[in-house]
């Protein structure tokens, strides 16, 4: 069972509020425009992984998009799969081309055919995030819960290349689709070696209770001023901002749309935007 579901991420949500209600002629339109989408590029990484993952939900307890906090630091895990024998940690990654994992070096390069780039290399990253979640769950006294790591590269298409030793990173990187079994043949390798069960509902949501909300104050690092943002209520139907009130109704002069509930979007942004601008 799935018992934290991932949501849009609220930074994105915050750009995603704020870009139509600025004008693009707004001294930092471009950056912010690009900023949200490499944001909703991640994001929609994550959930074309979460498709394959959601298979093991009926077997296996869930946690999405996990925020946690130990010894003063955050740290985040897109997925945690708690099964009967151990915790899986997926970590998508929505790198297109051709990559390659340097396991001597440490090292993960991207290239697009034409450029290529360096990346912070992924399996530290994850092995840190095990190590963040097994200090947590031993300060809460659920020990000798063994945890692995998995990264999944979320385009079917993205070239998975190695250098050194193929083998082991073959068993902890691997795209989107071939997750769930990899986990169902290590859940096999350690029932056989007679590892003890876990109750994984529980200490899911144990883990449940111990998550908070990501946040960042996306608006403010762009000098977004309440005074920048247009005010009014956007057309549900052809998205033009500025329908009128009349008699109980929203109307559009463009595409002569009516609307009852046209305002609660405008509310939620309000809500979204200006209240962190003012409050924060
Ligand atoms: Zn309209």
């Amino acid at each position: 069972m799935i018992i934290k579901k991932r949501r849009k991420p609220l930074p994105l949500e915050k750009l995603d509020a704020a870009i139509p209600r600025l004008s693009p002629q707004f001294h930092d339109w471009q950056n912010i425009k690009s900023d949200a989408a490499i944001m909703q590029k991640g994001y929609t990484g994550e959930l074309k992984v979460d498709y394959h993952l959601e298979y093991l939900a009926n077997q296996y307890t869930i946690l999405q998009d996990v925020y946690l906090k130990v010894n003063g630091k955050n740290f985040q895990i897109d997925s945690a799969i708690i099964a009967e024998h151990a915790i899986y940690l997926v970590d998508a990654k929505n790198y297109s081309g051709t990559i390659t994992f340097d396991t001597i070096l440490k090292q993960l390069t991207r290239s697009d055919g034409k450029m290529e780039s360096g990346y912070e290399y992924p399996i530290t990253q994850v092995e840190n995030q095990r190590f963040h979640l097994q200090n947590l769950l031993s300060q809460q006294h659920l020990t000798n819960i063994p945890i692995f790591c998995l990264i999944a590269i979320s385009e079917p298409s993205t070239v998975i290349k190695v250098i050194g030793d193929t083998e082991s990173l073959s068993k902890i990187v691997a795209h989107g689709a071939r997750v769930p079994s990899m986990i169902l043949e290590k859940e096999q390798q350690l029932k056989q070696e007679g590892y003890r069960k876990l109750s994984h509902r529980k200490i899911g949501n144990h883990i449940l209770n111990l998550c908070g909300t990501f946040d960042k104050n996306s608006i403010k690092q762009y000098n977004i001023k309440p005074t920048d943002l247009m005010p009014g209520v956007f057309c549900p139907e052809c998205g033009k901002l500025g329908m009128e009130r009349i008699y109980g109704s929203w109307h559009c002069d463009k595409c002569d749309n009516y609307s009852k509930t046209a305002h609660l979007s405008a509310l939620s942004d309000y809500l979204l935007l200006v209240k962190t601008l003012y409050d924060e």
